[in-house]
C-alpha cells in the first residue's frame, strides 16, 4: 500500500535540541572518559549529530541490534554478546533512536553492566509516551512523542526513509 509522511519534527528543531543535549552531556562527563555506544542502524544519524556537539574526548563503538520487522517489534532482540567486551571499566553512554516498549534499552543496559562497565547512562532521540512493557526512563532525551510510527533522521520502515532530514509520521494513503 502507498505510504504518506506527515512532518512531525523539523530539521532545525532537531538541530537545536541536539546542540543543548550535547552541551549537557559535555558538562556531565567533563571529569570522566566518555564512551558512546551507538545502536545500529536506527541511531546512526542521531549519534553522528550528537557527537559533534560533545566537546570532550569521546570513544565511539557501534553495535548492530534489531527487533523490529515492518511496524512492530518481534519481541526478540538480536545482537552479539561478544561484541561488548570493550565496555569493561568504561563510562558508557548508550544511544538509541526510540524508546518504545523498553526492551532494547533495558536489555542492552543489563548486557553492558554484565560486561563490566563502570557506569551506564542512556540517551534517546525520541521517548514514546506509552505505558511501557518494561519500566525504564532515559537519562537524556531529545523529544517526547505520541504513540505513532515515525521515520526519518535514521529511522526506517522496512529499510527505507532513514535519509529524511526530519522526523515524520508514516501512514497508509
Ligand atoms: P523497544 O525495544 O523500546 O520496543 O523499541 C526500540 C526500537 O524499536 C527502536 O530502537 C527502533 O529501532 C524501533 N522502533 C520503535 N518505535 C519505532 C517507530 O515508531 N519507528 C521506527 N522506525 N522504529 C521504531
Ligand atoms: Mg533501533
Amino acid at each position: 500500500m502507498d505510504k504518506h509522511i506527515t512532518k512531525l519534527i523539523t530539521q532545525s528543531a532537531i538541530k537545536n535540541v541536539i546542540i543543548g543535549l550535547g552541551a549537557t552531556i559535555t558538562h556531565d562527563y567533563r571529569k570522566r572518559d566518555l564512551t558512546v555506544v551507538c545502536l545500529l542502524d536506527g541511531s546512526l544519524i542521531f549519534t553522528a549529530h550528537l557527537l559533534q556537539q560533545i566537546k570532550i574526548p569521546v570513544n565511539l563503538y557501534s553495535l548492530k541490534v534489531s527487533s523490529y520487522e515492518g511496524k512492530s517489534s518481534t519481541g526478540q532482540l538480536k545482537y552479539k554478546t561478544e561484541d561488548l567486551i570493550f565496555c569493561k571499566n568504561k563510562d558508557i553512554l548508550l544511544i538509541d533512536d526510540i524508546l518504545d516498549s523498553g526492551l532494547t534499552l533495558s536489555t542492552m543496559v543489563k548486557e553492558i553492566k554484565t560486561a563490566g562497565a563502570k557506569s551506564v547512562r542512556t540517551c534517546v532521540l525520541l521517548d514514546k509516551q506509552i505505558d511501557r512493557q518494561i519500566k525504564i526512563e532515559p537519562d537524556y532525551k531529545a523529544f517526547d512523542i505520541e504513540n505513532e510510527f515515525v521515520v526519518g533522521f535514521g529511522m526506517d520502515y522496512n529499510g527505507l526513509y532513514r535519509n529524511l532530514p526530519y522526523i515524520g509520521v508514516l501512514k497508509d494513503k
